[in-house]
């Protein structure tokens, strides 16, 4: 089994704090589907002959596509590959695109998933952040994914934003928990260099929230999501019985993929490729049949980092069984050992050959990986 990714790096303006590569260029829409088509063709033997589970079209805001810009990528991708029947097929939107015209207009597509960047439900914690949508208009796309038939719906929001107190916080799950959506992801802000809201922060016009209060609102989280039946199955997923998210679930589980699409990644289990970030240089290289993309060989020690980094954020953890397969028992030993203190203070559980997070392993995770990772 494998995956497919999309990468749409198309939005209408830039949130604050996003560092995904993105461009505000509408004009290069019709080139880039054109060389996403052509790279579909060129890179038809990456996935040899894994049989496609997943289809995610990510972005950037892949609701800007048009119906028949959509329709022309799948047309390449089933004419090229073998695609199951029951394949998970997703698309990310923002709420102001999702109009009931919009799912009218893509009714005859084989998207059975979608995925909607709500963030926040406040129309001032959206407006701090430069998202092109309000509370209202973020309801209202639920309900309209919700009537055009998805029963597959998840949604994202992100907690700690600026001036968002725990009450605050608690108002927006209460709304998330109430739209009976299928699967929430939800993550805390993070300030990343370049980002516009990194430079609010350096100049004082931001005050983050504090680390204390960051974990009080996960918690939160976590506790909410629990009590109405969702599944933590991964530190910032959360899912109804049967939706978790399959293309998500796949790359934890060291499943292949191909990533289509400027600054898109792909892994193959023996290396790891990367499309040049910007949309100019990829539709250049692409339409001139020249090289659009870097190459890494995984080192053992690489493949078993990248392992424990997916695995240990998942509620089944890090399979020692597998490490010992896949790396041998050195690893196994190591792993072991770094753990110990961990498992000594309750951050970590051992049982059935697994380590996993527990509670409050979770709040210094950053920190017990790390240490797992020394191999
Ligand atoms: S819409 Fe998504 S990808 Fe675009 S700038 Fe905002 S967060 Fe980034």
């Amino acid at each position: 089994m494998a995956g497919i990714y999309i990468h749409i790096p198309f939005c209408k303006k830039r949130c604050t704090y996003c560092d995904f590569y993105t461009e505000v260029a509408p004009k290069l829409i019709p080139r880039l589907v054109d060389s996403i088509c052509k790279e579909i063709e060129i890179r038809a033997d990456y996935l040899a002959n894994n049989q496609i589970d997943t289809i995610y079209f990510g972005g950037g805001t892949p609701s800007v596509l048009k119906p028949e810009q959509f329709s022309a990528i799948f047309k390449a991708i089933y004419s090229t590959f073998s695609v199951s029947e029951n394949a998970e097929i997703t698309f990310e939107s923002n709420p102001d695109d999702l109009s009931v015209q919009f799912f009218e207009s893509i009714s005859q597509l084989p998207f059975n998933r979608i995925s909607i960047g709500i963030q926040s439900f406040d129309d001032d914690d959206l407006k701090r952040i430069n998202r092109r949508h309000v509370g209202n208009q973020a309801v209202q796309a639920i309900r309209n994914a919700q009537h055009a038939g998805f029963k597959n719906i998840s949604i994202d929001l992100i907690y700690g934003l600026p001036y968002q107190t725990i009450e605050k916080w608690e108002k927006q799950l209460n709304m998330a928990l109430i739209m009976n959506v299928q699967h929430i992801s939800s993550y805390g802000l993070t300030y990343e260099e370049g980002t516009k809201l990194w430079e609010q922060r350096e100049k004082g016009e931001v005050i983050p929230v504090d680390d204390d209060t960051m974990n009080e609102m996960y918690l939160l989280l976590v506790k909410n999501m629990k009590e109405k039946g969702f599944d933590a199955y991964e530190i910032s997923n959360f899912a109804q019985k049967d939706y978790r998210s399959r293309h998500n679930s796949a790359y934890w589980k060291q499943q292949p993929y191909l990533g289509l699409g400027p600054s898109a990644h792909s892994y193959n289990l023996v290396s790891r490729q990367w499309n040049v970030s910007s949309i100019l240089k990829y539709v250049y290289a692409v339409e001139n049949k020249t090289n659009f993309f870097e190459t890494e060989n995984l080192s053992i020690s690489e493949k078993f980092n990248d392992y424990v980094m997916v695995s240990l954020r998942t509620s089944e953890g890090i399979d020692l069984e597998y490490i010992k397969t896949e790396f041998g028992k050195k690893f196994v030993i190591e792993c072991l050992e770094n753990s110990q203190p961990f498992v000594d203070s309750l951050h970590l559980n051992l049982t059935d050959n697994r380590l996993s997070l527990t509670s409050k392993g979770v709040l210094i995770s950053n920190q017990i990986l790390i240490e797992l990772m020394k191999v």
